[in-house]
């Protein structure tokens, strides 16, 4: 049986059997029946698709489920998609090899990185010899920066160093970061509160 994936309106299940198809270069047609509740609808697109299997991974959890990919599309390594209102970033494509590049039709396995979901960030601070970790929930564009002061709970920091996947930035946004590195400061007469964001803190 040929599957395609679609929300189905009446049920929301994602699998519909095909029954008819019609394809060419630039046009598709497919008549499908819902495999939970039957509904049978017509799926036209200007383009031909082909299914892949998504895995998505997030700051704590991954993810995998179908996805259709149009087919004489080229997808890259590095390339940004959406899917369902998420931006994802390609980090692996597999035909089933891995490649940098490959058609929507040659693509098995489709690799991503949300870059809408939460980022988990680790801060390291080196308090006199002693070197104590906090680790903060942000949003994935938050902006981070050495030399500026921030404060969680009591406590106020400057950062000095920002470990980012391209090597280490004066500024960064929280989805490039590996690592942040910071001093403890007694005093400041402005700072970031990242309180709200607090997930641990390890001594
Ligand atoms: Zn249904």
């Amino acid at each position: 049986m040929e599957k395609i994936y679609d929300k189905c309106e009446i049920c929301g299940n994602e699998e519909f059997e095909v029954l008819k198809k019609r394809e060419s270069n630039k046009y598709a047609y497919y008549l499908v029946r819902c495999l939970n509740c039957g509904h049978v609808k017509e799926i036209e697109d200007k383009v031909k698709l082909s299914q892949a299997k998504l895995i998505i991974s997030r700051e704590d959890k991954s993810e995998a489920k179908m996805i259709n990919l149009i087919h004489d599309v080229e997808y890259k390594v590095g390339d940004e998609i959406e899917v369902d209102g998420e931006t994802l970033r390609i980090t692996k494509i597999e035909v089933p090899e891995s490649v940098n590049k490959a058609k929507g039709e040659e693509i098995k396995y489709l690799w991503t990185k949300s870059l809408s979901a939460p980022k988990k960030i680790g801060i390291s601070i080196n308090d006199r010899g002693k070197t104590y970790s906090i680790y903060l929930i942000v949003p994935p564009d938050f902006e981070f920066e050495v030399d500026k002061v921030y404060k969680v709970n009591e406590g106020l920091f400057k950062i000095k160093k920002i470990k980012t996947e391209k090597g280490d930035r004066r500024k960064a946004k929280a989805i490039e970061i590996k690592r942040i590195y910071g001093d403890p400061v007694k005093f400041s007469r402005s700072s970031i509160d990242l309180t709200e964001y607090l997930k641990d803190i390890k001594r």
